[in-house]
């Protein structure tokens, strides 16, 4: 199941049609009086590209030399030079900074993510498929019915603690596939605070950083 990113907000009338926009980060949904949660959600999900495109447009990362990056929790400072990470430094070429970074987190995403994730399946006794990495903007991970999981790229720009609450939430998804009181019951016994990661997220701007 989707970690939808964005705070969506579901105002009813008598109309007929759904509509969205943007009000800030948070999606507005006009909708039908009758029209079904579910159905409402399907549609917010059918136009998470549109939403995507919007919120690309908000907050963006500065790639200039000496400009700071932070990755997991650590300040880099970015400098001139071949793609990779040196000390407190992160090098990028002098040009195609943007795709050349993209690459390098999705990289150390990767390696991360992967021991995050076998460690608190490992203490917790969960089972899983394998990590996979994606540029998504609409979720910070997924969990398909096979129990594979997926994180987007840009959880690098996230704190280890919230990081941690995401795996968890994944590996939860591996036994609940839904988001019913019992998943939340599991992921309050695995990662007690929760809620905070989950409002935390659901405010942060990094999904539109790169
Ligand atoms: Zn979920």
């Amino acid at each position: 199941m989707p970690q939808v990113n964005q705070k969506i907000q579901i105002i009813r009338s008598e109309r007929k049609t759904v509509s969205l926009s943007l009000k800030g980060e948070i999606v507005l949904v006009r909708a039908p009086m009758r029209m079904k949660d579910a159905d409402i959600m399907a549609f917010v999900e059918r136009h998470s590209d549109w939403i995507e495109r919007q919120l690309s447009r908000t907050e963006k990362l500065d790639l200039k030399d000496g400009a700071i990056l932070r990755v997991f929790g650590r300040d880099f400072s970015i400098r001139e030079g071949r793609s990779g990470f040196l000390g407190d430094s992160v090098l990028l070429p002098k040009e195609g900074r943007e795709e050349a970074l993209t690459r390098l987190l999705k990289k150390i995403v990767r390696e991360k993510m992967s021991a995050l994730t076998e460690r608190i399946a490992r203490e917790n006794g969960f089972d899983y498929a394998g990590v996979k990495v994606s540029s998504a903007r609409t979720r910070w991970g997924s969990c398909n019915s096979k129990r594979a999981i997926t994180y987007s790229f840009r959880v690098a720009f996230l704190e280890p603690k919230t990081c941690e609450y995401i795996a968890v939430h994944e590996l939860c998804h591996t036994v609940y596939f839904s988001h019913a009181k019992e998943f939340w019951e599991l992921v309050g016994r695995v990662f007690p605070d929760w809620k905070r990661e989950q409002k935390y997220l659901k405010k942060s701007p990094a999904m539109s950083f790169l």
